[in-house]
């Protein structure tokens, strides 16, 4: 039996909009990530099958590593669909905003969302919601937004309805936010859904191939060489990985390339905070990813440093400036934050 973590007053605000709603858009963040396709089409799969019409947008592209998820190919880009998806938004009933907790992260989509006079419901995991939803399903201490929208379906009274196919869009969410179950994930609850959701006949060590199985050769090369770049600071239990548009190019970089590689200095012993800065080869910035092990506040040092947040052990953010100059900045929040870097995390 799972806990009732959903307010019952929030299901029941929700499920009267679902009955009366025939137009429904789902939207995520930026550069959307597992969490963020797996949660949307895991609605849209639930919501498609309730002869809803029902519409993904996202900002702009996702990593090809996600495209196997079955309903991808309906997921609108809103960067090169721009007037078709703004009508949509417009006229749609209800719209749900997956996997963020700020309308900023929808990037350019946001005036278009805020401007819909459709219903708006936010279902995340992020820390301090921004207050742009009627309905707000915000937990912060649920590992994924994958998660929260299996928990919503449930809690519908339609758990039988739920396919295949929107499992496995459910488990990839959850396998991505927890790095394959490795952090995040000690809540036994999980474990009760994803034995629900093999029950729908999911092959999870598939989905686990198809997701971190499919790299291309460069992008292993790439790996190679940001890492043996990596500097470690000993002194602050921390390490910095770094990649310049340079670097991108030689490496035939394409989006995605460069996921996960944030996490492979934590598994230095001692280290418990890594980062990693790459030169945008879209925008003139260098966008941060941070992780820790522990209790470390990534968030904290992402908001005070690089424009940023996210969660305690990942989080990200921006930096204006140049490669090196974010580099001086990260060695002054190493000092700054001297104090909570030790070993034990
Ligand atoms: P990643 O390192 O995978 O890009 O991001 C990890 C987490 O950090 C995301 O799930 C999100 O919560 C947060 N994050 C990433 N980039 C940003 C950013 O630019 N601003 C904010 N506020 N959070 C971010
Ligand atoms: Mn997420």
């Amino acid at each position: 039996m799972l806990s009732k973590v959903i307010d019952q007053s929030k299901i029941d605000h929700f499920a009267k909009w679902l009955e009366r709603a025939d137009k429904i858009v789902i939207v995520s963040h930026v550069s959307p990530d597992g969490d963020a396709i797996g949660s949307s089409l895991g609605l849209w799969h639930f919501l498609n099958d309730q002869e809803k019409n029902v519409n993904v947008i996202v900002p702009n592209a996702f990593p090809d590593f996600l495209k196997w998820m079955p309903g991808s190919k309906e997921i609108l880009l809103y960067d090169r669909y721009r007037e078709f998806a703004n009508k949509l938004i417009a006229e749609a009933d209800v719209i749900c905003c997956l996997d963020f907790n700020a309308i900023h992260r929808i990037d350019a989509m946001k005036d278009a969302v805020l401007a819909s006079p459709a219903r708006k419901i936010l279902i995340d995991h992020h820390l301090y919601p921004e207050d742009f939803c009627r309905i707000v399903i915000s937990h912060p201490e649920i590992s994924s937004t994958s998660e929260l929208v299996f928990r919503l379906i449930c809690r519908l009274g339609c758990f039988d309805e739920i396919t295949k196919k929107g499992a496995e869009c459910i488990y990839t969410g959850m396998m991505t936010d927890t790095g394959g179950f490795t952090f995040n994930s000690n809540n036994r609850e999980i474990y009760f859904i994803i034995s629900e959701l093999l029950s729908k006949g999911i092959d999870k060590d598939e989905i686990y191939r198809k997701v971190y199985n499919t790299y291309s050769e460069s992008r292993l090369r790439l790996m190679g060489h940001v890492l043996t770049q990596m500097k470690v600071y000993p002194e602050y239990c921390a390490a910095m990985i770094s990649l310049t548009k340079k670097e991108q190019s030689q490496f035939n970089y394409i989006r995605g390339d460069s996921e996960g590689f944030v996490n492979i200095p934590l598994s230095i012993k001692n280290v418990v905070f890594s980062c990693f800065l790459r030169e945008d080869t879209e925008k003139p910035m260098i966008k941060v990813s941070l992780r820790s092990v522990g209790k470390f506040p990534c968030n904290q040092l992402a908001a005070e440093f690089f424009n940023g947040g996210g969660h305690l052990n990942a989080s990200g953010g921006e930096f204006y400036g140049t490669l090196d100059e974010a580099k001086v900045v990260l060695e002054q929040a190493l000092e700054k934050f001297k104090p909570l870097l030790t070993a034990k995390g």
